[in-house]
């Protein structure tokens, strides 16, 4: 009889085969535009760090003083004895920096997904979702237990289609999806989302995971950028990107924000946010408010980038998210590993990420003009040979 373990080391043996394989990479110190990668010094093209803030020395005070006055661990859960001052502080300026009503703080935006869909639909109820959404809608949508089906990616005539063949079988209906795509950089067109969901009177959740302090006039994120500010929708995102900390937020009206408070198993049984990761968040709302230049120099090198590569069919893109599509997994690793070794840190995504593999690089406010000629010349020479 087979041990019942053993099908483990198939299963990787399998992965390894394929190029699928995984492990992580060591850098040492602090994140930035630069990192020490396993001894080496490389440009950094893989943060999510967009505006420079995680190491920036005013978000490293705010976490110190906060754990000073309060401690390490929140110590319990938001309901019960993990509740501070600094925790509804932060969620009201998250309010008033998305303009919305009210806003909840999660452990996580992943934790923030699952919480909200599962106490949104269930059973009775459908869920329409673009088919390239983010790993944790897509296990919120399943998790619910509501009737889960896809979309084609930014596809309204497939949403409309579907929704005229489904939505009058189910109670609600949730429509899913991310703002900016998490691994193709593009943006959902969002108004006419909007659009549909009154008409077939659906409840709407985006995720602005990659979005928050990065597109709009206010970097507010996609909803400001698509000019949909005030319409009636769910939006959440995360505090562990453009804001430099850990966390998510759900914001909405009051109503639904007290739902979510009564409601998502996600928020109550789990300890609450950290006084450190919490004060990072609010310090960086500040920071983002106070200096809109760093976002005005992001899609300054976004675009430059863009522009000396606008003859390699890099995928459209108006985010910080660029890729280069490449054939295969293979392709991809060597494509990674021919930067790696001219000193760019640009990682290769690949099924099953992805459904196709790709060279993913994110920009960073605190790039230099310099770095990002490095990266363009280097890809440019790594096709070439
Ligand atoms: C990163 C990400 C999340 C999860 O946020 P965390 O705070 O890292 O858990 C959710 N949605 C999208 C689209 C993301 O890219």
């Amino acid at each position: 009889m087979n041990h019942p373990y053993s099908w483990i080391e198939d299963s990787l043996k399998t992965l390894h085969r394929a190029n699928w394989y995984r492990r992580v990479k060591t850098i040492q110190g602090r994140g930035g535009a630069v990192i020490e990668l396993e001894g080496r010094s490389l440009i950094n093209f893989a943060s999510n760090d967009y505006l420079g803030l995680a190491a920036d020395e005013r978000m490293i005070a705010a976490a110190i003083a906060a754990t000073q006055r309060y401690g390490t661990g929140s110590t319990g859960s938001r309901l019960l004895s993990g509740h501070r001052d600094i925790h509804r502080d932060l969620e009201l300026a998250i309010a008033s920096f998305k303009n919305s009503e009210d806003a909840i703080v999660f452990s996580s935006g992943y934790l923030a997904n699952l919480g909200t869909i599962t106490c949104l639909v269930g059973q009775k109820d459908l869920i329409l979702g673009d088919q390239y959404n983010h790993s944790s809608l897509k296990n919120g949508a399943k998790l619910s237990g509501a009737t889960v089906k896809e979309y084609r990616h930014n596809s309204l005539e497939d949403l409309e289609n579907q929704l005229l063949a489904h939505r009058h079988h189910y109670r609600h209906c949730l429509l899913l999806t991310d703002t900016v795509f998490s691994m193709d950089g593009d943006i959902c067109p969002l108004a006419a989302i909007l659009a549909l969901a009154e008409i077939y009177n659906c409840m709407v959740l985006v995720d602005e995971a990659h979005a928050t302090g990065v597109m709009g006039e206010n970097g507010t994120g996609c909803v400001e950028y698509c000019g949909c500010q005030g319409r009636e929708l769910i939006q959440m995102g995360t505090l562990s990107k453009a804001l430099g900390s850990l966390g998510g937020y759900v914001t909405g009206n009051a109503k639904i924000i007290d739902f979510i408070r009564n409601r998502a198993a996600t928020w109550i049984y789990t300890t609450g946010l950290s006084p450190a990761d919490t004060a990072a968040a609010r310090m960086a709302l500040e920071i983002i408010r106070l200096e809109p230049e760093r976002r005005q120099r992001l899609h300054q090198n976004i675009n430059f980038v863009k522009s000396k590569l606008n003859n390699l069919n890099i995928l459209p893109s108006e985010a910080a998210i660029l890729c280069l599509p490449v054939a295969n997994p293979g392709q991809a690793l060597e494509l990674s590993q021919k930067l790696l070794e001219k000193g760019i840190f640009a990682p290769a995504i690949r099924p099953p990420t992805v459904p196709t593999s790709r060279l993913r690089f994110t920009a960073m406010a605190t790039h230099s003009l310099a770095h990002l000629e490095v990266l363009v010349q280097s890809i440019k020479e790594s096709i070439a040979s």
